[in-house]
């Protein structure tokens, strides 16, 4: 067995995250991504909204035909979680709706997948303590949602307190953390110059690498296994438009480093960082597969 476990998520969603309602990105970057996966020989999560799954069920057997695991990722890409920072037109819905929404994303994927997704992740990595004990009770596994870079404490998956999800406590579901680079200076207020998104599309997959490296050695410190988990999403596999994008009564505008790069380079760019974690000695598993470090 591999002393290093890496877990791929793709997080199916429409363009840009929750700014268009267009699914470009699902219908033409996935097959790219399935593509690159096979190529390579390993599986990865993909984790869907319900709308996605609902509106493309023709992309969720496809990427269930190829072996990987079909996970769920909220209904409309809603914030279901705490947000860690302002999006414009994105109110996170109240804790008391959270439940039902995970109940009705989980039956959606599930009447399209025809297997009941058991990994989830919060869009944006914007969890809560209400979403993985709606999670835990709905028979979820994993949640890939704890965003390292943000709450700097936990490196490696873990089982959830039900008072706070942040903290290990006696949740059945694991808790995977996205990583970043903990050995780094943070510059930025929120930390996310330490996040690992959306380095391997803005700059490159030995960019990336840079910042694995430095978490892989910060883990060996600590004395633990390093844990990778990723997140990337479809749209970034499809050339995505630069500039505004008009659709309904107004226009969005996303920041220039939203759309760079999206397309064949990126596709490129995954290939390579594949190719490099394993040369590192990585097992790529499924989110489902992962167990949390049980303290000897
Ligand atoms: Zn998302």
């Amino acid at each position: 067995m591999s002393d290093m476990q890496v877990v791929l998520g793709f997080d199916m969603e429409t363009d840009i995250g929750s700014w268009t309602p267009y699914y470009e990105g699902v219908k033409h970057g996935t097959p790219a991504i399935l593509d690159t996966l096979a190529r390579n020989n390993i599986a990865a999560t993909f984790f869907f909204t319900g709308d996605a799954a609902r509106k493309h069920p023709e992309v969720v057997a496809a990427a269930k035909e190829h072996g990987h695991e079909i996970g769920s990722h909220s209904l409309f890409h809603e914030t279901l979680g705490d947000s860690l920072f302002d999006i414009p037109g994105m109110m996170p819905i109240l804790p008391e709706e959270v439940p039902n929404r995970l109940r009705l994303c989980t039956q959606w994927v599930e009447e399209v997948a025809g297997v009941r997704p058991v990994s989830f992740r919060s869009p944006r990595l914007f969890g809560s303590t209400t979403v993985v004990n709606a999670l835990d009770a709905l028979g979820y596994v994993a949640d890939a949602s704890y965003p390292m870079y943000y709450f700097r404490e936990r490196i490696t998956p873990y089982h959830p307190s039900r008072d706070d999800w942040t903290r290990e406590g006696d949740l059945n579901i694991v808790e995977l953390p996205n990583f970043a680079d903990l050995s780094m200076e943070s510059k930025d207020t929120y930390g996310r110059d330490m996040d690992q998104w959306p380095l391997c599309r803005t700059h490159s997959a030995e960019a990336l690498m840079g910042h694995v490296d430095g978490f892989i050695g910060y883990c060996q410190e600590k004395g633990v296994a390093p844990f990778l988990c990723f997140y990337f999403h479809p749209w970034e596999f499809h050339p995505m438009p630069e500039g505004e994008i008009h659709y309904g009564e107004g226009a969005v505008h996303p920041d220039p480093f939203i759309v760079k790069n999206c397309g064949p380079y990126a596709v490129e760019q995954l290939n390579l960082l594949i190719g490099m974690l394993g040369e590192r000695g990585a097992d790529f598993i499924e989110a489902q597969q992962v167990r949390a470090e049980v303290a000897s």
